[in-house]
């Protein structure tokens, strides 16, 4: 008998081969499935609930597959790219995982005539650069120098961002809303100087941008309503120290013979505590934040000295007050000189909603805002905060590159066609695939047809013909079932979120493509994993 040779540990599995790759692409159809209908402004939402039972309403493509939790390994490469696609330009998520699939989907019947995977993968890749390269070429360049005008084309852009959300009705007020906000950040315009609060209550429209920091009031103690609520130019003292009284004895153990002396440690720690609030009341800070507790006995001592206080003020919330009034947190109040302390022009405690907001304006250092949501169910207003997420980074994508194209599915008949054009030039296997990719390009289109109930293919019967005689602006007319030159009708997008959505894309199939063997380890893989082969994408979805 021949001894066998056993390699891998017992319960191992691995498939290989076509048969892979064609299963790897099914599952990733079925992921496609999931986000196909959200695209568009006419496309509709999702409502998933978590384990915990948290539900969680979107249309953003990269929250939908993050909550989708997919387990299956070539799957996840969509993941992956929505999230990446999310990071870097914020917009485009749903689209992205669109494109992928249907690449995928178009070069199945290649892969199953036997076409070598590696030939596909050329050939998306050429097709990928030709595309990138014809919207560099094509893209209108908006003209920066007139700031009206740059400013007109920044709200196009978020409008066109917003156009598919749930707050599209009100995408005119949040357009400005979101381009103000923008507006008063510094150069690097840093996505976490503006801070989106969310309180209940009141409509859509009562949403507010605060020029500076703003965070809700903090739990206080009696003698707080007797502080001032409002000052101009104070000084801002920034804690990370808990001010009561408890806090020293309970860092220490202590042994005691007698009565008195338990009376000396009594003593000994108001005398700790009053030490501490003098210096910060000889300090001249009239504005006292910590991260820790401020007990009774500090906020009445800053009652008396017409001080404002707040304790157990949030982390992010602290450090964006420091990072625009200046200063820095203290951890010790030995030094209290004004280098320390921050300064803005105006503090005041303001009534919003059902909340009290504590309002930071005019802050020197660095610019920042905050968005305070206001809408009725907590979901919606999450959903609102997502959306304004996605056209804030529009927003600040669009001022750094100013290269515009049409949306609505404009460009993407127009680098289908240039693809076309391109590919009967090219003989051999190559034409066949890259007008199979020109192809998978009228699925964005396609989709914003069959998800508006429209005829897809009358309207992109309209579609090729336009953009056959020339006319590249040419997309679909989502409000009256028909087509329209989207550049006019202002339907705009920042050059780079198409950019990134194809390139990520065809990244994505090479990947996929190039995989022919999965080998799973079952001590490794966390148990419950599908087998490679089947559909599993599916059966984990979380409704
Ligand atoms: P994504 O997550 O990919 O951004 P969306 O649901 O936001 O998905 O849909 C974006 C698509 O909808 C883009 O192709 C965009 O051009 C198109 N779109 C947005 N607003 C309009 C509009 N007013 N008319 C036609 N198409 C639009
Ligand atoms: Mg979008």
């Amino acid at each position: 008998m021949q001894p066998q040779i056993i390699l891998l540990k017992e319960g191992t599995e691995a498939s290989q081969g076509r048969s892979q790759i064609i299963s790897n692409i099914n599952a990733c159809q079925a992921i496609v499935d999931c986000v196909r209908t959200t695209l568009g402004p006419r496309g509709m939402d999702k409502l998933m609930v978590e384990a915990q039972g948290k539900a969680t309403i979107s249309n953003d493509g990269a929250t939908i597959m993050k909550l989708l939790d997919v387990v299956h390994p070539a799957a996840k490469t969509l993941v992956d790219i929505a999230k990446s696609q999310d990071a870097e330009v914020g917009d485009g998520t749903t689209s992205v995982v669109l494109l992928a699939g249907e690449f995928l989907k178009q070069m199945k019947p290649f892969i199953e005539e036997g076409v070598h995977s590696q030939i596909i993968i050329r050939s998306v890749r050429k097709a990928s650069q030709l595309a990138i390269q014809h919207i560099n070429d094509i893209a209108v360049k908006t003209k920066k120098d007139d700031p009206k005008e740059h400013r007109q084309s920044l709200e196009k852009c978020a409008a066109t961002a917003m156009g598919s959300k749930l707050i599209n009705q009100q995408r005119d007020f949040f357009s400005k809303m979101v381009v103000d906000a923008v507006m008063l950040l510094d150069d690097l315009m840093p996505l976490n100087m503006i801070g989106i609060k969310k309180v209940p209550g009141g409509a859509l429209e009562d949403t507010l941008l605060v020029a500076g920091v703003a965070f809700k009031k903090t739990f206080s103690y009696a003698g707080f309503e007797m502080q001032p609520k409002q000052y101009v130019s104070p000084k801002i003292a920034l804690l990370n120290i808990e001010l009561e009284l408890k806090a020293e004895r309970d860092n220490a153990e202590i042994r005691l013979e007698t009565v008195e002396e338990y009376q000396k440690v009594v003593d000994a720690e108001w005398t700790i505590l009053y030490e501490k609030l003098e210096k910060l009341h000889a300090s001249g800070a009239k504005v006292v934040l910590s991260k820790l507790p401020i007990g009774d006995v500090a906020t009445q001592f800053f009652a008396d000295r017409d001080m404002f206080c707040a304790g157990r003020v949030p982390d992010e919330d602290l450090k964006r007050t420091m990072k625009a009034c200046g200063g820095s947190i203290l951890t010790t109040v030995a030094d209290l000189s004004d280098s320390v302390l921050g300064t803005c022009e105006s503090f005041e405690e303001r009534q919003i909603g059902g909340e009290r907001f504590n309002v930071f304006t005019g802050c020197p250092q660095a610019k920042t805002c905050t968005l305070i949501i206001r809408g009725g169910a907590e979901q919606f207003m999450e959903e609102t905060e997502r959306s304004l997420h996605d056209a804030i980074m529009i927003v600040r994508r669009a001022m750094k590159n100013d290269a515009v194209v049409a949306g609505g599915g404009a460009i993407e008949m127009e680098l289908s066609k240039h693809l076309r054009d391109v590919s009967r030039t090219i003989a051999g296997k190559e034409q066949m695939l890259i007008s199979a990719i020109a192809k998978a390009l009228e699925v964005i289109p396609r989709q914003l047809c069959d998800n508006a109930g429209f005829d897809s293919t009358n309207i992109l019967n309209k579609l090729r013909q336009k953009h056959a005689q020339g006319q590249r602006w040419i997309g679909v007319d989502i409000m009256n079932e028909d087509v329209i030159d989207n550049m006019e009708k202002c339907v705009w997008e920042p050059s780079l979120v198409k950019i990134n959505a194809i390139g990520a894309a065809s990244e994505a199939t090479c990947l996929i493509l190039s995989v022919d063997e999965t080998i799973k380890n079952p001590k490794s893989g966390g148990g419950d994993g599908p087998a490679p082969g089947g559909m599993p994408g599916r059966g984990r979805r979380p409704f």
